[in-house]
């Protein structure tokens, strides 16, 4: 990887201050899914390491609760500063391993440093209340304090931003963190971690731990020293995690995946549509859990729509991800792939037509063209399932209840989005859509100072805003009599 600051490139873990090898020398090699080539390795720790880990956490936790909120507020905005001194080659780590054009790269870094700073300043607010007792002579306090320690759990699709979105509000408040990040992009992790380093926490207060995900996850689900575990990634792997934790009753946020719907109603900006829909379907690759999966537009203004969206899309120029001009990447992987060529495959079977793209770029590996499908059938997979890839099924629809049913119609709950200038309508309809985020008019709903989470299937919990730090303190009442 080409890099100015070497340090930043390291194949080690980082526990206790230390970044150590696994007991066996068990390493996992991390590939460019631009160039299929192995770009590095890291080590493949299991049970005993993260048992390690979290007993040094542990160790850590006392002193690092015992800071002060300024203190720690002062460390957390040294690493924000690291952070964005060290963009451009932290960008540059991102798409080496996990593809996605330079420049949503940046913008990933500078999100992912926003948490740091945001929560470097919620650190200071963590107020409690007092609640006047029934009783004269009696007071009551309510304290809130650090959970304990926290393991956090990463997927791979914002390698950066997942483990910033977590770590900030857990160190805010106190509590020393166990990370294990997607075995396919763990070197923005150890990144992280060498600013970390250099930042100067305390030993043992962050930990990141490469690895079996099995291994890993279940020691820290199991090992009743963690009393919070924060996974984000697929429901399938949530669903699992939240059993394992039900052991020894942990605190548990879960990011899982989605199934946005994206509605245009007959009053939108058509143009604004068109723009919201190509950033929040076509973003890295279609590769996020807030991406559009279903595009529902009302007839009266679906031909013009799709003209226009279909227009946008042929202009959009794939490849590797440090070519000038380029805004979408290869998919993560082989697996990724097949699932893409399946829910279109599947889509065609059942009677769609491809308004665009629909096959494999022809620059191979793991490129998929940007599609449109149209006249998709409500029985297709691609309706009913997350395909995290760039495909964009459309569908008509005339009357709001029918729309809002279609879109309410899933297990997911994550994001949804819709486009009208009517307000009477964006009220009821926001109010209506079972979702943890309503984004009306735009296309991009992320930033710090939101609660991000879902709902049904998609998840527990809220991550960024001033509700992202409950989810690290539990709260104590204090009564206090004979006054
Ligand atoms: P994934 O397979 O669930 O993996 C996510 C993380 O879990 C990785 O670190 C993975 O490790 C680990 N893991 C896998 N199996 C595990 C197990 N049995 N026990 C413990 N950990 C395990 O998900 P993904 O394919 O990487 O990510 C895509 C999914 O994440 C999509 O569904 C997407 O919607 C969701 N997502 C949600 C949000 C949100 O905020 N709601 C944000 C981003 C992504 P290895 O890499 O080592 O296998």
């Amino acid at each position: 990887m080409d890099i100015s600051n070497k340090s930043l490139i390291k194949d080690k873990c980082y526990i206790n201050g230390e970044w150590i090898n696994s007991y066996n020398k068990d390493i996992i090699e991390v590939n460019n899914p631009s160039t299929l080539k192995i770009i590095g390795k890291v080590p493949k720790c299991g049970k005993e390491e993260t048992k390690f880990a979290i007993s040094k956490a542990n160790e850590a936790w006392s002193g690092w609760k015992g800071k002060t909120a300024l203190e720690r507020s002062v460390l957390l905005k040294k690493w924000f500063y690291l952070i964005e001194k060290n963009k451009e080659d932290l960008a540059k780590i991102m798409t080496f391993e996990q593809g996605k054009p330079i420049a949503e790269s940046r913008a990933e870094i500078s999100y992912g440093a926003s948490f740091v700073e945001w929560f470097a300043e919620e650190a200071k607010r963590i107020y409690g209340d007092t609640i006047p007792d029934r009783f004269s002579d009696r007071r009551i306090i309510v304290l809130k304090q650090p959970i304990g320690i926290v393991a956090a759990i990463t997927p791979w699709n914002f390698p950066s931003s997942m483990i910033t979105r977590k770590c900030a509000p857990a160190l805010a408040v106190g509590c020393p963190v166990v990370i294990k990040p997607a075995s396919q992009t763990p070197f923005s992790a150890l990144a992280l971690g060498v600013l970390a380093e250099e930042a100067g926490f305390p030993k043992g207060v962050i930990n990141i731990i490469t690895g079996d995900a099995k291994e890993i996850g279940s020691e820290m689900s199991y090992n009743p020293i963690v009393r919070k575990l924060s996974f984000t990634g697929s429901t399938e792997v949530g669903k699992v995690l939240l059993s394992q934790c039900s052991s020894t009753v942990k605190k548990v946020s879960m990011e899982l995946g989605g199934h946005a719907p994206f509605i245009v109603f007959d009053d939108a900006n058509i143009d604004e549509a068109v723009t919201g829909a190509i950033q929040s379907k076509f973003r890295n690759t279609g590769q996020t859990c807030v991406c559009a999966n279903r595009l529902f537009v009302h007839e009266k203004v679906y031909d013009e729509f799709l003209k226009k969206f279909v227009k946008a899309v042929s202009e959009m120029e794939v490849g590797d991800g440090f070519t000038e001009g380029i805004v979408s990447g290869p998919l993560i992987d082989e697996y990724s792939l097949e699932k893409v060529k399946e829910h279109v495959q599947d889509a065609v079977n059942k009677g769609a037509k491809i308004a665009i793209g629909g096959e494999i770029h022809k620059l191979g590996g793991n490129f998929y063209l940007p599609t449109i499908l149209s006249d998709v059938s409500i029985k297709s997979k691609i309706t009913n399932e997350e395909t995290f890839g760039p495909v964009a099924p459309v569908y008509k629809f005339s009357k709001d209840e029918e729309v809002i049913k279609m879109a309410n119609d899933t297990p997911y709950g994550l994001a949804s989005y819709f486009y009208s200038r009517d307000i009477g309508r964006i009220w009821k309809v926001a109010e209506e859509l079972e979702y943890g985020i309503v984004s009306v008019n735009t296309g991009l709903p992320s930033k710090a100072e939101i609660p991000f989470g879902g709902v049904k299937e998609s998840g527990l919990g809220r991550e960024g805003s001033k509700y992202g730090i409950d989810d690290f303190l539990e709260i104590k009442y204090i009564q206090m009599a004979g006054i």
